[in-house]
Parts: C-alpha cells; structure tokens; sequence
C-alpha cells in the first residue's frame, strides 16, 4: 500500500497543465451556443410559435398542445443540427445532483423502419419509473409513478452530445418530488407578494423577480492521489489525516496566483460554461491550500439555480481532463476552511428597481426600508427554518461543529445601516411630517442619498446585507440552492403579504401611505431587532447571547429539520403555496434517511480503513521497533541496553494504546450503528447517528492521526494532508 502512495505523491507532482484549446471565436460567438435560446428559438420557431412561448415565459402564461409540438419540432431539429440524437427530462430530485434519463429522437415509421420524431407530449411529460428516487413515503410502489414536466422558463441545452430538457418531478397524485416544483412555487409567491408592495411605489410594475448570484467553492485533489484515499471515493471528504505542519496559516493562498495546472483546468471550465450559457465570471483561490471559488453574474434565481447544477457537474467532468477531481464536500479536510457557496439574493422589478438598493429620493428610500424591514422580519420569525434549509450531513461539519461559524442565524447590516436603523427607531411615527403629495419629510431627509458602503463586510456572518443584496453565506458547497432560496423567497413572500394587508388596511382608514407604511416598517424593524448582530459571529459569547435573544441555536442537524414541521412554519408554506404539509412531511422524512446514510456509510468507509489499512500499518511498524529493542538488548547487557531500549519501549506501548483504542472504538461504533439501525423512525434514526455515532467517528479518527505522526513515514498507507493538499 505504502508504494501506491508514493507512486500517486510522485504521479501528482510530475504533472504538466493540460494544454487548453483556446476558441479561435470570441466570447460573445460561442457563448450560449449549447443552448437553445431566444436567437436559436427565432432561428428555429414558426414566428407565431416563437411569440407564443415568448410570452408564455415571460408572463408565466400555459402553454397549448399545439405550440408545444411546434417547440418540439424546432427544438429537434437544432439538437440534430449540433449532431445530436438523444434527448432527456433533467431534473432535480432530492439527491444530491440531477438526475436524467435518455432517450434517442426515433420512433417506428410504420415501414419497418424508423424515423427521427419527438413530440410536443413527450417534450411536455415524461413518466421516468422513478420509484427509487427518495420521496418519503409518497410514492408507495404500486404507484411508483412520478412524471417530470417541461420548466419552460429554463432553456433546453445539449450536454454530452443529449439534449436536456429542464424539468418538474411530481408524484401521480401531484406532491413535489424534487427541489424545482417548490422552488418555482416560492419564486411566484414571491413575485406575487413582493410585486403587490413594489406597486404602492411604482404601480406600473408588474413582476419581481428573484435574483440570486451563488459563488461556488471548491477543492481540486490530484486524481492519483485521490484514488489512494478510499475515504475521499467513496464519501468525498477525509475521514482521517493530521493536519498538515503547514496550512493556512500564513494566508498565502487566498488571492495568491493561481498554479498553472489549475489555471488550465477554470480557462476549460469558463469556456464550457459560456457555452452553456452559464456566466462564468470570476475565479479565484479560496482561503484553504486547493480551494477555488468560481462566481458567476447574478442571474433570474430558477435559471441561476439550474446553472448551479449544471457547472457543477461540469466540474467534474472538466476536471478529470485535467487529471483532479474536484471536491464539492464542505469539509474535505479537518482543520483548514470548508466550502460554501455564498448565495447573493435580491428582489427587482420589471421596471429595473432593485428593491434592495437605497435610492435617490426620500420615496425610494423609503420603499427601501420597507424592503429591508420586512426582510429582516422574515429572517427573524423563520430563522430556525433558514439554518434547516441549508442543513445536511456534510455541511454540519461546516457549522456548528468543532470550527466555526456557528449554526445561529443573524443578519448583518453594517455601521451605517445600523445607524439609520436606530434613528427611526428613535423617531416615533407621529413625528413625521408628510408634506405635499409624494415628498416625505422625515428626519431620514438628512440622508438623501442613500450610498451604503459594501466595503464595510463581517465574514463572520451568515447572512450579511451587502450595500444591494443579501448574501446568505450558510449555504453549503454541495447544496442545491433551491433549498435555501425556497425558504428565504417563501418566508419574505409571506411577510409582504403581512405587510401589505396592514398598510392597506390603514390607508382606507384614511391615513397616508407614506406614514402607514414607515410607521410599519419601524414595527417590524423594532420587534425583529433580535436577528441584528454585527459582531464576531464565530465567538463563545455569540452563542450565549444569541440564546437569550430566543434564536434557535440547536446544533444537531436532524433535531433542526424539525423546524420544517413548525407549526408557524407550515402555515407559512401553506400561505403561499409553496409546501402541503403532508410534502413538509416526507420532505423531512427524506432529510432524515439521507443523514443516517451518509453517516453511515462514512462511519463503515472508517471502520475498514482503521482495521485493514491503519492497523496493519502501526503493526508492521511495532514490529520494527520489537525487532529492535529485541537487538539491542542482544547488543547491550543490563541497565546499559534498558537505557537504549526505552524510547522504542515506549513507543511500542503508546502504538498498543493506540492500536487497542482504535480496536474497541470500532467495535463499539459497530454497535452502535447497530442500535440506530433499530430505532422505529427516520428521525430518531438520524438522532443516534447524529449523538452516537459521530462522536465515535471522531475518537476513532483522534487515535488514527496520532498513528500518523508516530509510524514511519514509507509505512503509512494513505496519502497525508501535506502531499494532497499542495498542487504544484
Ligand atoms: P464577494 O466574494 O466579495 O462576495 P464575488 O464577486 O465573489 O464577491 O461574488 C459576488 C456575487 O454576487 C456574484 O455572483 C454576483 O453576480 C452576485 N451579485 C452581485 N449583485 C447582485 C445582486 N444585486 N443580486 C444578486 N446577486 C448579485
Ligand atoms: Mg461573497
């Protein structure tokens, strides 16, 4: 084993960049030419068909039979004009990635031979037998039937030589069975809310859209050294490895030049990504040694999750031509940075307003703070179900766990954000003057233009305002960012409405709009004050004052999925149409099992490792030293060989110690996996993973790396946190 190890150091090391071939065109000719956008509708569509389904998308009107065979037909012949003959339903289930299932562009034609066919029924639906895919007890077998539907709003485009249809997935009886179905629900509560408040402003607006902007982190492990570690093929992080004498440390990574192999490897990454449409736009090291980020620019949020998914198996893909293999896991490595993928919110209108950027005049700032107070409002009243949102196995070792942040959400808003915010505080609503029709005269007329400066950043917090946008940071590298933006749009959707029945209700009272609506605001920026905090987010007195503020600082990933079945919570999912409570439940039913799994693979991945790598290892290497010691008392009679014998004397009884733990910590997590195995339901289940098995995990993975430290270097079997974590 040690061979393969430095067979894959010294494979690692050699290596040269992969030449890439750079497009002669220039970027604006290849870009989006896998997809099949509005240019190639136009190129492709009868014109009347192309008027249909452009206005279908853009003012989320249904789509006829017709116009949907007429969609078919053109989108089949630009995929064979690219030279493609197979066609698929992409969509989203709640795995982990996309799931699709192809079909080739034939069908009979009645003369024994066949034609190239695909209809407007089989663009729409498809029936995939699905019943495998996690659904939390909706789908009983016998009727395994799920059906994905065309998403009309994201464009079909060809990956690997398929085109990809992006779908829905739903039960028989009509339950989500993916992320997209909620998703495009949250995205028209939120256009529908959000536009209903947005139009007290501005009535011509007719629709806000929700624009999210994720940057995606990521480590790159050299392919040979990653086929070394069986625990980073089969569960994606390292279950063991010391921490490397060098790290982070010296924060020479982050901003750094970026190494030539890699450079090669994000120049192939943004040119398949422009061609799919995806814009890639930024590219850096990340904090950790091997940690990238790639960002693109924000994007409508169902399209910008799409091409979340979409990059990152592209990512993958790309980066085994380049000979890596990308690491999506949040905590790859203990000890040094995890990933996320920061996800940048915002709301804006048809009319160009972007409803989170302080305007101008007294009126836009106005409907700023209104924006701002209901979204603190929202974040505040759901902030359990926020952090449940972004919760899973892998990012639990990312939050709440040993390294900060911690699994508390607050929002950050700066010092001068923060300033304004105790000025209307302290401002009771008679004081305000309202002058003239539109003008409001409040004390906030001393700022009249509103410039908040996003210079004024705190790392540490999940969820920051940053001068236009939300950055919600507590979203994990791996996630699906349907997960976190289906919470957030639903939960702020439901609060506009809130707001807006209560603004409305005081203007037909009589009083103005300006005053009914700031004093409104004032109300829910006073009661949500709880959720403010611009502190170090990752200190010990956070967590004890974030308790007293009555936010949710539970940090076990399955006792947080609670939060789902929430009363508060599944009314506001009722609300708006976003969950039924029987999909809220088998919903969690799913995160539940996937904890347990994952888990539980992880904790069976190091128990053969510890038995069968780690083991044999400080065996053989106790071996030498009995061998030794043996030697030298040959060598040296009495006191004098004792004196020379006792550092390997010692040695052999601390690799004892060591080796006897690791032996009884697997026996017991075995045990243990054993006990939660028989526990009668999915969440208890997840809870003695959760209390039980980890804290097992990690003792067993203590005594390992001290192994490590103590073995003879040509003996360790697996790879070391200082030769995969350094591409040269
Ligand atoms: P930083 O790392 O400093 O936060 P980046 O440039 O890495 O900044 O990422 C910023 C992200 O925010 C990009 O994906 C960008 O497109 C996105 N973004 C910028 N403005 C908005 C906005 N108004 N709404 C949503 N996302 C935005
Ligand atoms: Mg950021």
């Amino acid at each position: 084993m040690s061979d393969l190890r430095f067979r894959s150091v010294e494979e690692a090391t050699s290596r040269k960049p992969v030449k890439v071939e750079l497009p002669e065109e220039r970027v604006d000719r290849y870009y989006g030419c896998k997809v099949f956008n509005r240019k190639k509708m136009f190129e492709y569509l009868p014109r009347e068909t192309y008027a249909h389904l452009v206005d279908a998308i853009d003012n989320h009107k249904p789509l006829s039979r017709e116009v949907a065979d007429s969609v078919a037909e053109g989108m089949k012949r630009w995929a064979l004009d690219c030279g493609v003959r197979h066609y698929t339903h992409w969509f989203h289930p709640l795995t982990d990635g996309t799931a699709e299932k192809h079909d080739a562009f034939i069908e009979h034609d009645g003369k024994g031979g066949v034609i190239e066919k695909f209809s407007g029924k089989l663009l729409v639906q498809q029936e995939p037998d699905a019943s495998s895919f996690p659904n939390g007890g909706i789908r009983n077998t016998f009727e395994a039937r799920g059906y994905s539907a065309w998403d009309i709003s994201s464009p079909a485009f060809i990956l690997d030589n398929t085109l990809c249809i992006p779908t829905i997935f739903i039960s028989y009886t009509g339950e989500s069975l993916d992320y997209k179905t909620p998703l495009l629900r949250a995205l028209n509560s939120i256009d529908k809310a959000a536009t209903r408040v947005a139009r007290m402003f501005n009535p011509e607006v007719n629709h806000v859209s929700s624009f999210l902007g994720w940057e995606q982190e990521y480590f790159l492990v050299d392919e040979a050294l990653y086929a070394a570690r069986p625990d980073l093929v089969m569960t994606g992080r390292t279950l063991m490895g010391h921490e490397s004498a060098k790290n982070q440390q010296l924060e020479d990574h982050y901003f750094g030049s970026i190494p030539r192999r890699v450079e090669a490897f994000m120049l192939d990454l943004e040119i398949e990504s422009h061609k799919l449409g995806i814009p890639a736009k930024t590219r850096h090291n990340e904090v950790a040694p091997n940690q990238f980020e790639l960002a693109p620019i924000y994007e409508e949020t169902n399209l910008a999750n799409d091409h979340n998914l979409l990059l990152m198996s592209l990512m993958t893909e790309v980066a085994r031509r380049h000979n890596f293999r990308v690491l999506l896991h949040e905590k790859p490595f203990a000890g040094i940075n995890g990933s996320g993928k920061h996800n940048n919110w915002s709301l804006g209108t048809d009319k160009g307003d972007m409803l989170f950027s302080p305007g101008k005049t007294p009126m836009e700032n106005l409907r700023f703070i209104v924006f701002l107070a209901n979204v603190m409002a929202a974040v505040h009243k759901h902030n359990a179900l926020l952090k449940a949102s972004i919760m899973n196995a892998t990012n639990a070792h990312r939050l709440g766990a040993n390294e900060a942040p911690p699994a508390i959400i607050s929002m950050f808003l700066g010092s001068q954000l923060s300033e304004l915010l105790e000025r209307i505080e302290n401002d009771p609503a008679g004081e305000i003057l309202i002058s003239g029709k539109n003008k409001l005269e409040l004390n906030l007329n001393q700022i009249p233009q509103l410039t908040i400066d996003n210079t004024d950043r705190n790392r540490t917090s999940p969820f920051a305002f940053t001068g236009n946008r939300f950055e919600y940071r507590a979203v994990g590298s791996t996630a699906n960012c349907a997960s976190a933006m289906i919470a957030l749009n639903a939960a702020v959707a439901d609060q506009l409405n809130n707001f807006a029945d209560k603004v409305e209700e005081r203007v037909k009272k009589g009083e103005a709009f300006e005053s009914a609506s700031l004093s409104e605001a004032r109300t829910l920026l006073i009661n949500s004050k709880a959720i403010h905090f611009d502190g170090n987010g990752y200190s010990d007195e956070w967590k004890k004052e974030a308790e007293k503020r009555g936010l949710d600082v539970k940090t076990s990933a399955p006792e947080m999925f609670d939060a789902y079945n929430m009363p508060e919570n599944v009314e506001m999912f009722r609300r708006t149409g976003v969950f039924s409570k029987k999909e809220l439940e088998a919903r969690n039913e799913v995160k539940w099992e996937m904890y347990s799994k994952k888990i539980q693979i992880e904790s069976r991945v190091l128990g053969d490792l510890a038995i069968n790598h780690i083991i044999p290892a400080a065996t053989r290497y106790q071996a030498l030293l009995l061998d030794n010691v043996f030697k030298i008392r040959q060598l040296f009679e009495g006191e004098k060989g004792e004196r020379i014998a006792a550092q390997d004397m010692n040695g052999i009884e601390k690799l004892a110690d060591h080796m006897a733990a690791i032996k009884s910590g697997v026996e017991k997590m075995v045990e243990l996996r054993h006990r939660a195995n028989r526990m009668p339901n999915e969440r208890e289940k997840a809870i003695r993973y959760h209390d039980d098995i980890c804290p097992c995990m990690e003792e067993i993975r203590h005594h390992i790396d001290e192994l490590e430290l103590m073995v003879d270097n040509e003996i360790w079997p697996l790879p070391k946190y200082r030769e995969l974590l350094f591409i040269r």
